[in-house]
C-alpha cells in the first residue's frame, strides 16, 4: 500500500513535469508569435511591405505594358523606338506607365524612370528596360525565348542591385 502510494506521487510529479512544459513551449510560441506581429505592423515592417507592393507595381504596371507599347511601337513603324517616351502617346495611353510609383520627379522630369536599350535580335540578354528605383534590388524586363520583333513576350527579373567599389 505504500509502495503503491509513492508510485503515483511519483507518476504524479512526472505528469506535472510534462504539463509544465508544454506550457512554457506555448508561452515562448505565443511570444514568438507576437513579437513577429509587432514587427509586422510597425515601421520597419510596414515599409518592407510597402517596399514590396512598389515592385510589383511598377512591374506589372508600369514596365510590363511599356515593353508591350514598344512592341506595338515596332509592329506600327517597323523599329524599336529609339527613346522609350517615343511611344507615347500613339502606342502607350497613360503617359504614367513611364514613371516608376517610388520616382519622385516623375512626369515633371520629361524623361522616363527606366533605362531603356532598343532591343536587338543577336543580343537577347541586354534587358530592354531597367528600374532602379528598387535598391537593393534592381528590376528588370527580359525576353521570354525567342526575341520575334513586334511580338516579342517580355518577363520581369529581378537582380541585386551591383555595389560600386569605392
Ligand atoms: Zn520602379
Amino acid at each position: 500500500m505504500k509502495a503503491s502510494s509513492e508510485f503515483q506521487r511519483r507518476n504524479q510529479r512526472r505528469t506535472w513535469t510534462v504539463i509544465l512544459f508544454l506550457v512554457a513551449l506555448l508561452l515562448v510560441a505565443l511570444l514568438s508569435i507576437s513579437y513577429f506581429a509587432v514587427m509586422m505592423a510597425t515601421e520597419g515592417g510596414a515599409s518592407f511591405m510597402a517596399q514590396a507592393q512598389r515592385l510589383k507595381e511598377c512591374g506589372h504596371q508600369r514596365m510590363l505594358p511599356l515593353a508591350a507599347a514598344a512592341e506595338r511601337y515596332r509592329r506600327g513603324e517597323g523599329k524599336y523606338p529609339e527613346r522609350i517616351e517615343d511611344v507615347f502617346p500613339v502606342y502607350l495611353a497613360e503617359e504614367q506607365m513611364l514613371y516608376c510609383p517610388l520616382d519622385t520627379a516623375g512626369p515633371d522630369a520629361k524623361r522616363s524612370s527606366f533605362t531603356y536599350q532598343p532591343p536587338e535580335p543577336d543580343k537577347p540578354n541586354v534587358p530592354l528596360l531597367e528600374c532602379p528605383h528598387h535598391d537593393p534590388l534592381v528590376l528588370l524586363v527580359r525576353p521570354q525565348g525567342r526575341m520575334e520583333p513586334g511580338h516579342t513576350l517580355w518577363v520581369l527579373h529581378t537582380k541585386a542591385r551591383a555595389r560600386s567599389t569605392q
